[in-house]
């Protein structure tokens, strides 16, 4: 579908300064309402404008911390009155919009368990339907664009002008150091179909680790987003939920402290973003070639048991000699020289005979 280009107010129109990363830091979790007085003490003397906290939370398994409710509301206020902070929390159905609205929360999150789903992403419009308050989208927890556009759609069409979106990463079945796949190119895709929405990015929820956030954050400055989220918690370790991935107010600051801002980035506009379009399709290629070399020595391994099997030596010069020939007519059709298919399939050949090898002596 043909997308079109909306207009979304700024952060300043939010009431927030603007200076690059605005930070938004706080627990996991309001966990007790010295907890969350604890943190938003200290971040008030960082540059954190924002405290968040989750106050019902969304958790993979039942029987798990699900959140303190409404209580934890009434410490939001608490934090707003005696910090200046803004407030934030996620709101993943009507009730929790009314219950957060009644109470004063700044502006509120739709988690990315939520942007999934269209009947509840109406459901929370139909709740918003009259109030000015801005919303972050979350992307969803499946690696599309498409959900996250429909949700940021979906509450325009509502009303609600004030709108970013909040890169957490994605779930992914390959295995990834990261807790969440960040799939840099989707992020990417929806600024370019929306340049005017303000993006964050959750680098707790990517990295699911405190020590790769401060990398995260870097990378999400030097691909221009606005701002930051970051899980912040006076005793990490100790967290009610998401305890490896949070950091202490003092390491918050080291990692802001850090970053280095390239403010018109490495080159002519847009040159960022298109290097990084082009090197996650080198990642994913990359990815493939080697499924298809694993497969292919899969496939060797067996040839090597049927040689074993009947008794055939394990070279046969002349099938060599073809694959060879085959691969550089194959190859000089995608423009590969031959010494280029000579070098590859000599070294994947090589790899083939040590596999076959390894089988007869087994
Ligand atoms: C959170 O911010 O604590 C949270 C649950 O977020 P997400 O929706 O990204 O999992
Ligand atoms: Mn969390």
């Amino acid at each position: 579908m043909e997308q079109q280009r909306l207009t979304f107010p700024t952060l300043s129109d939010w009431g927030l300064d603007t200076t690059r990363p605005v930070v938004i830091a706080g627990p996991c979790s309001a966990e007790t309402e010295e907890q969350v007085m604890n943190i938003a003490l200290q971040l008030k003397e960082s540059r954190t404008q924002i405290f968040r906290a989750g106050i019902w939370k969304p958790r993979t398994r039942p029987g798990t911390f699900e959140g303190v409710g409404v209580k934890g509301l009434k410490w939001l206020k608490r934090v707003k009155s005696e910090t200046g902070l803004k407030t934030t929390t996620e709101v993943a159905n009507a009730k929790h919009v009314y219950e957060a609205i009644k109470y004063g929360v700044d502006i509120l999150w739709i988690g990315a368990r939520t942007t999934v789903n269209p009947f509840i992403i109406e459901e929370i419009c139909e709740a918003l339907k009259g109030t000015d308050i801005p919303v972050m989208v979350k992307n969803p927890v499946n690696p599309e664009v498409e959900p996250w556009c429909g949700a940021i759609e979906r509450l325009q069409h509502a009303g609600i002008q004030k709108i970013a979106a909040i890169h957490r990463g994605f779930s992914s079945y390959s295995e990834t150091r990261f807790r969440n796949s960040p799939n840099w190119q989707i992020p990417i895709e929806l600024k370019r179909r929306q340049p005017d929405l303000p993006l964050f990015c959750d680098p707790s929820h990517i990295c699911g680790n405190r020590e790769w956030i401060g990398e995260i954050s870097q990378k999400a400055m030097d691909l221009n987003y606005d701002g930051l989220m970051i899980e912040t918690h006076h005793n990490p370790d100790h967290a009610w939920s998401d305890a490896k991935q949070q950091v202490t107010p003092d390491d918050l600051e080291k990692i802001l402290s850090s970053l280095i801002l390239r403010e018109s980035g490495p080159g002519p506009n847009g040159f960022a973003d298109e290097l990084e379009q082009l090197r996650s399709q080198i990642d994913r290629l990359d990815q493939e070639l080697l499924d298809i070399l694993g497969r292919r020595m899969e496939v060797a391994s067996e040839i090597g048991r049927c040689k074993k099997e009947n008794g055939v030596i394990i070279l046969q010069t002349q099938r060599w000699d073809q694959i060879l020939d085959r691969c550089m007519q194959l190859g000089k059709e995608h423009g590969l020289s031959d010494e280029f298919i000579q070098k590859i399939f000599r070294a994947i050949h090589q790899e083939s005979i040590n596999t076959q090898t390894r089988i007869m002596n087994t």
